[in-house]
C-alpha cells in the first residue's frame, strides 16, 4: 500500500514512536541496515533553497544502500518551463521508489501525493508544515529529556511563518500531559489555526508572551526559530524583527540545568555561538537525529508501498 508523509499527524502517535525505536536501533547497528533500501531510488525534488533537510535524506538514502536522484534548482527544471507540481509527481514516479518535496507553496507536497504513483515525502512546504523536521525534534526530545510527559515547550521566535513550530506543536499535543509557552512579537504570533486544531480543542495549557527572559527559568524545552525571511512581503518588517530575540549566555543563566536548547537551522542571530559550548545546546544533536529519523522513515513508507 502506497502512503505518503505530508503532515505529521499522517503519522499515529504508535507509529512515530516506533519510527523513533527504529532509529535507535539504526544509531545502535548501522551496519545492519547498510542494504536495506539496495536497488532502490529517492528522488528529491526541491524547489526553494535547502542544504540541511535535502542532503539529510540524501545521506540517509545512501546510509540505506540505495540511490539518489537530485533536483536542487528549481530555475533548471521543468518547473520552470510552466509544468505543474502534478505532472512533476507522475513523471518523477516513473524514475524513482521514493520523493521527498520541498516546494514554497503551501498544499504543494499533498498535490504531489495525490499525482504520484509512490510515496511523497513533504520536505517542507511554504509556511505550513515541516514533518520530517518533527521527526528530528521529537527523537531528540525523547532522547534528551526521556519522554514528553510533564514538559513545559518555549516556543520563540517567528511562530507564524515557522513551519517547524506548526509541525511540531501539532505532533506534541498529542502526548497530553504538556504545556507550551509561546514566545513572539505581536506580528509573528502562532496562527490561529494552529491554536485551534492543536492547543484549544483538546484543552492543551499555553500562554503567549513577547519576553523570553521573563520565562526561561521555567521552560524544559527551549525551541528556538529563525525570522522567516523568505515569507515577508516587505522587508522594513523583516528588518524591524528579525533580531526580536538572541539567546545568550546571560539568559542562559537564568534557565534550568536540564533545560534542552533546540533550533531546526539555519541558524542567523537567535542564538548567540557563546552558547554552542553549553551543555544544554542540543541542535547539532538534533541535525543528526533527523538523518536517522529519515531513514527511519523512508524505510518503513518503502516497506509498506512494497507489500
Ligand atoms: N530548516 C527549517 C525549514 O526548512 C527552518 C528554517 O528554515 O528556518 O523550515
Amino acid at each position: 500500500m502506497r502512503r505518503s508523509v505530508i503532515d505529521i499527524s499522517d503519522l499515529s502517535p504508535a507509529e512515530l514512536e516506533a519510527l523513533m525505536d527504529t532509529a535507535e536501533d539504526i544509531i545502535a547497528h548501522p551496519a545492519a541496515y547498510a542494504e536495506s533500501c539496495r536497488g532502490k531510488k529517492l528522488a528529491t525534488l526541491f524547489f526553494e533553497p535547502s542544504t540541511r533537510t535535502r542532503m539529510s535524506f540524501e545521506a540517509a538514502m545512501y546510509e540505506l544502500g540505495g540511490n539518489v536522484l537530485s533536483m536542487t534548482d528549481a530555475a533548471s527544471s521543468s518547473a520552470a518551463k510552466g509544468e505543474s507540481v502534478a505532472d512533476t509527481a507522475r513523471v518523477i514516479s516513473c524514475y524513482a521508489d521514493i520523493i521527498a518535496m520541498r516546494h514554497p507553496k503551501e498544499g504543494a507536497a499533498l498535490v504531489a501525493a495525490n499525482n504520484a504513483t509512490v510515496p511523497v515525502i513533504n520536505a517542507g512546504d511554504g509556511g505550513h508544515c515541516h514533518p520530517t523536521q518533527t521527526l528530528a525534534d521529537l527523537l531528540t526530545i525523547r532522547r534528551e529529556k526521556g519522554g514528553f510527559s510533564g514538559l513545559t515547550v518555549g516556543l520563540c521566535g517567528d511562530l507564524k511563518f515557522g513551519r517547524t513550530v506548526h509541525s511540531l506543536v501539532n505532533a506534541l499535543s498529542r502526548y497530553g500531559d504538556i504545556r507550551f509557552v509561546l514566545i513572539s512579537p505581536e506580528e509573528l504570533k502562532l496562527p490561529s489555526y494552529v491554536k485551534e486544531d492543536a492547543l484549544k480543542s483538546k484543552g492543551i495549557p499555553y500562554r503567549q508572551t513577547e519576553r523570553l527572559e521573563e520565562v526561561m527559568p521555567d521552560l524544559d524545552v527551549l525551541y528556538m526559530t529563525r525570522v522567516q525571511k523568505e515569507r515577508f512581503f516587505n522587508e522594513e518588517d523583516y528588518l524591524r524583527l528579525k533580531d526580536s530575540y538572541i539567546l545568550d549566555p546571560a539568559k542562559m543563566a537564568a534557565a534550568k540545568e536540564d533545560l534542552i536548547v533546540m533550533h531546526p537551522l539555519p541558524r542567523v542571530n537567535e542564538i548567540s555561538v557563546a552558547v554552542d559550548r553549553d551543555p544544554r545546546a542540543c541542535y547539532f544533536k538534533q541535525v543528526l537525529y533527523g538523518k536517522y529519523m529519515r531513514m527511519a522513515l523512508i524505510l518503513k513508507l518503502l516497506g509498506e508501498a512494497a507489500s
